[in-house]
């Protein structure tokens, strides 16, 4: 099995990143679950639901990847046993502050008080968030007095097992791509211009590719001339048709085309892209709503993945509130890890929206993307 391993590598990976941001969110991401008892998680893997008996009645013909003059071979995506490993050292060598400092305190030869305070600002400053570290902190110093704990492997032990804690390794994050009655999953992706939208469709499509899994790309970004393109370049490179519309014209319509080629073709998912809006534009917010709905009229919306680019920060949490408010997101893609991101803005989107990040973007580069999971992540930022 790759996806085991490729959740393995990823959860080294993003260990670094999210040292800080795991602290945050236990309490929240508790109540989410219990809110969502049927959708239980796969530890082993967190990339995609399992999917064993859904219909996958589309032949490669079928698929009829749509012509690319300039790209006439079809990639073979990266495996996820070797993406695993290639990312968790991307992770580790990153220039993730709140990892590098976290591993120092704790390779110290005594874990003292000082320590502890080097900790919590550490924490804090990682885009934690001032509650969730308090937490975190109020627990390890409680445990560990209890214990009279002053050996650093103990304490690293349950600092590794809060910071678990507040990720939530209960959580489901596998993709929702299974649509009900043989019609495909549909997932829309949305987010602010930038963030990696577009990028973080033609990943998951690799991704899905390399599973065996047959999809159509709707390209619902008819706002900027070069989107459509972008779109489907990724989609050409590995056999995946895009439907576009022409540019200015209705989203909305462009969408509901696509999930129709979808329906009729048969494939197992349908992407819709759609265009970066600022949070701030009610006008371009409602036009999600409506993409959404007239979606709905061929097949439901299977997943809603809010794209945020992780080196924003709090500008990313009141982003993330937004769009929750205007479409109900199922999933986060927290990208850029690979940058200067602190890796805590995962605990705190997880609180504020009540939804786990399910992917994670480790850079610029066609596999660049991995599954989350929560001892993935915290083993990464723990250096174990
Ligand atoms: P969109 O406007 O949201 O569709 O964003 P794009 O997908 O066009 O991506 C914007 C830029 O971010 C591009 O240059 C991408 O290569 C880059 N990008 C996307 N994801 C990542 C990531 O995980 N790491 C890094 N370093 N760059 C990324
Ligand atoms: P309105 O703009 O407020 O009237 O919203 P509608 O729900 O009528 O849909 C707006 C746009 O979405 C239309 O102009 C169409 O382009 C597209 N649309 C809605 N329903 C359908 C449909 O059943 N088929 C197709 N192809 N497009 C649709
Ligand atoms: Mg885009």
């Amino acid at each position: 099995m790759e996806l085991p391993l490729l959740i393995a590598a990823i959860v080294a990976v993003a260990l670094v990143i999210v040292v800080a941001g795991v602290i945050v969110s236990t309490n929240r991401t508790r109540r989410l679950a219990s809110r969502r008892p049927s959708e239980l998680p796969s530890a082993s893997v967190p990339s995609v639901e399992p999917d064993a008996d859904a219909p996958a009645p589309s032949s490669a013909e079928e698929r009829a990847p749509e012509p690319a003059p300039d790209a006439p071979s079809i990639e073979a995506p990266e495996r996820a046993s070797t993406r695993m490993s290639r990312l968790r050292r991307r992770l580790a060598g990153s220039n993730n502050a709140l990892a590098s400092a976290l591993l120092g305190l704790l390779a110290r030869d005594r874990i003292d008080e000082s320590t502890w305070d080097d900790v919590e600002e550490t924490l804090i400053t990682s885009d934690l968030g001032v509650g969730p570290t308090t937490e975190l902190m109020g627990n390890l110093r409680r445990e560990l007095s209890i214990d009279g704990v002053q050996d650093p492997a103990v304490a690293r032990a349950k600092l590794r097992a809060e910071l678990i804690r507040l990720v939530d390794p209960t959580l489901d994050r596998g993709l929702r791509i299974t649509g009900a009655d043989g019609q495909p999953g549909v997932v829309m992706v949305v987010g602010v211009n930038g963030t990696g939208k577009t990028t973080t469709i033609g990943k998951i499509a690799r991704l899905l590719v390399a599973e065996g899994r047959t999809l159509v790309l709707g390209a619902a970004d008819t706002f900027r001339a070069a989107a459509a393109d972008q779109l489907a370049t990724w989609g050409s490179r590995v056999g995946v048709q895009t439907v576009r519309g022409p540019e200015g014209g209705d989203p909305a319509s462009v969408a509901f085309d696509a999930v129709a080629q979808g329906v009729a073709q048969g494939v197992d998912v349908v992407l819709v892209d759609t265009a970066g809006r600022l949070h701030t534009k009610t006008g371009l917010m409602d036009e999600l709503g409506k993409i959404k709905r007239v979606i709905e009229k061929k097949a439901p919306v299977t997943e809603v993945l809010l794209v945020i680019d992780a080196t924003t920060g709090q500008n990313g949490l009141i982003q993330a509130r937004i769009f929750s408010d205007v479409v109900a997101v199922t999933g986060i893609v927290l990208t850029k890890l690979d940058g200067s991101a602190k890796g805590g803005i995962v605990v705190q989107v997880q609180r504020e929206l009540g939804v786990p990040v399910k992917l994670i973007g480790l850079g610029e580069g066609a596999d660049d993307l991995a599954p989350f999971t929560a001892e993935g992540f915290v083993d990464g930022l723990l250096g174990a």
